[in-house]
């Protein structure tokens, strides 16, 4: 039996969570009990975060052409944490075309995931 200790990032209180976890007879990690939220989403986010932690990529692609030099972007949905730096690896070789529009989709699958980078900001051709 361990414990391991979390801070849930799903709204600005931040509950400090403890998770109490046990290795089941296959070896995998098996949680017996969280304590410390104020409402139900904190045991669901501790869960995810302890079993398939995932996380929402943020960054910018160089644009061609357009009145700013970068366009800010994200993943369209979150990707497992050990697929970021592949998923960077992916937007920082990336380059587009001005125009770009808020919504359009800039790199599809990246690292083979199954989000898409999309654009944040909209960015005109100069
Ligand atoms: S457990 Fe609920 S109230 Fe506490 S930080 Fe998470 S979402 Fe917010």
């Amino acid at each position: 039996m361990s414990k391991k200790e979390l801070t849930c990032i799903v709204c600005p209180n931040g509950c400090q969570l403890e998770a109490m976890l046990e290795n089941s007879d296959s070896g995998s990690l098996q949680i017996t009990e969280i304590t410390g939220h104020l409402c139900e989403k904190g045991p669901e986010w501790a869960e995810q975060e302890l079993t398939h932690p995932v996380r929402t990529v943020i960054s910018n692609i160089l644009v061609e052409s357009g009145d700013l030099p970068l366009v800010s972007v994200r993943t369209d949905a979150p990707v497992p944490r050990n697929m970021i730096f592949d998923v960077m690896k992916e937007i920082k070789a990336a380059k587009t075309k001005a125009p770009v529009a808020i919504g359009q989709i800039l790199i599809k699958h990246p690292a083979g995931t199954g989000c898409n980078i999309i654009a944040t900001k909209n960015v005109r051709n100069v």
